[in-house]
């Protein structure tokens, strides 16, 4: 079957910074450097400034960025933590692993992202910390939510690894939490050639801890085989690094392309059936997703398929859902639920072409008002 709007185009960034790096990846290769070096202090150093705060620590992956920022907080066994049940898997995921208890919440029905009235009634005598999701590439009230939080003397995490270069009110998401973790999974705002992540924070002695951490243990100046606790092997590499800094000096660019395209699509499907999430004032949203809602959801997409476009659904099953994580759910989650059989995502990346945006938005219309062609 022909694909005329591909879901993503990951090639078409990677040609517009190759030329710059090869020959840094050629120097990086012939030095010897694979693991961390001069690039990744770089890239950390560029990361944290743009993210507006004081340091940023790479590791492998966004998931290890959410545990070991738990982890180096100190929170696990007996502990609860506050997390939206639509989202990724992984930040309930980290919960876990860093032997804590998930406590799921429910959505807001307009923009389906935590808010502090959902966060207060979620509080107990247990909770540590609440996992704030900048779902999408929209960014969560946190200032609210930092008001709920520091009355209850709990921690935010900020899961920011929809949200590279995602503000609110002139603040970076990332930025506003204890710590922000970030994904550079290829796919994300901010993509690596493979698994990347990083926490950014404020707080030094924060940083240091998941740095050791993120390094068998190793804390700062220590030699190479003395470790001061166990810790775990997940680091930033070098070539990853390279591409990272290259990319970083595209990204506002990218994300202005992403917050054009997203609004002729909510200029084109204003009037149809098809729900848009919100988006607060003050938010400039960074669109790693365009998230539309509809009735027959599977069968709207199946249309488009045909027509040769392809979408994708984030998420189809909420976090409380999930096998592996049923037995944390306690209340009914209703509007995550809802979101999960409605939602599916819309083709969106800096190079899709407003012809594609047309072709997208005439499909969706006829495939929801039922003037599709069935073949
Ligand atoms: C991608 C993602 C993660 C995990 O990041 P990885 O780098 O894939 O481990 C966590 N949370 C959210 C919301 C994500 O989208």
């Amino acid at each position: 079957m022909r694909t005329d709007v591909p879901f993503t185009d990951l090639p078409a960034m990677t040609r517009e910074i190759w030329p710059g790096i090869a020959p840094e990846f050629t120097e990086a290769l012939l030095t010897g450097q694979y693991i961390g070096g001069a690039p990744v202090a770089e890239f950390e150093r560029r990361w944290a400034r743009y993210c507006g705060v004081r340091h940023a620590v790479g590791v492998a992956n966004g998931t290890d960025a959410l545990e070991l920022t738990l982890l180096a907080l100190g929170i696990g066994a007996g502990d609860e933590v506050v997390v939206p049940a639509n989202t990724f898997i992984a930040t309930a995921a980290a919960v876990v692993r860093a032997g804590a208890t998930p406590v799921f919440t429910d959505v807001d029905p307009d923009t389906l992202l935590l808010t502090p009235e959902l966060l207060a009634a979620a509080i107990t005598a247990r909770t540590r910390a609440v996992m704030v999701v900048h779902l999408y590439g929209n960014v969560a009230d946190l200032e609210g939510i930092g008001c709920v939080a520091r009355a209850a003397g709990i921690h935010v995490v900020e899961d920011a690894a929809q949200a590279h270069g995602a503000e609110r009110n002139g603040r970076r998401a990332g930025s506003a939490g204890i710590a922000g973790c970030f994904s550079f999974y290829p796919g994300k705002n901010l993509g690596a050639f493979g698994d990347g992540g990083a926490v950014v924070t404020d707080d030094p002695e924060l940083a240091e801890r998941v740095r050791a951490l993120a390094n068998h243990g190793r804390s700062n100046g220590s030699a190479h085989y003395e470790h001061e606790f166990v810790g775990t092997n997940s680091r930033l590499d070098t070539l990853q690094a390279i591409a990272l800094t290259a990319k970083l000096a595209r990204l506002d660019e990218w994300t202005d392309a992403r917050i054009a395209l997203a609004d002729g699509y909510r200029k084109r499907l204003a009037g149809t059936p098809v729900r848009l999430t919100g988006v607060e004032d003050g938010v400039r949203h960074a669109y790693h997703l365009m998230v539309a809602r509809v009735d027959r959801r599977d069968e709207v997409r199946d249309l488009l398929h045909r027509r040769g476009i392809r979408t994708g659904v984030h998420y189809p099953v909420p976090c409380h859902r999930q096998p592996p994580l049923r037995r944390y759910a306690s209340a009914p989650l209703p509007v995550c639920e809802e979101a999960a059989r409605t939602q599916f995502s819309l083709p969106l990346y800096p190079h899709l072409t407003e012809e594609q945006l047309d072709l997208v938005c005439e499909a969706l219309d006829e495939a929801v008002s039922g003037r599709a062609p069935r073949e």
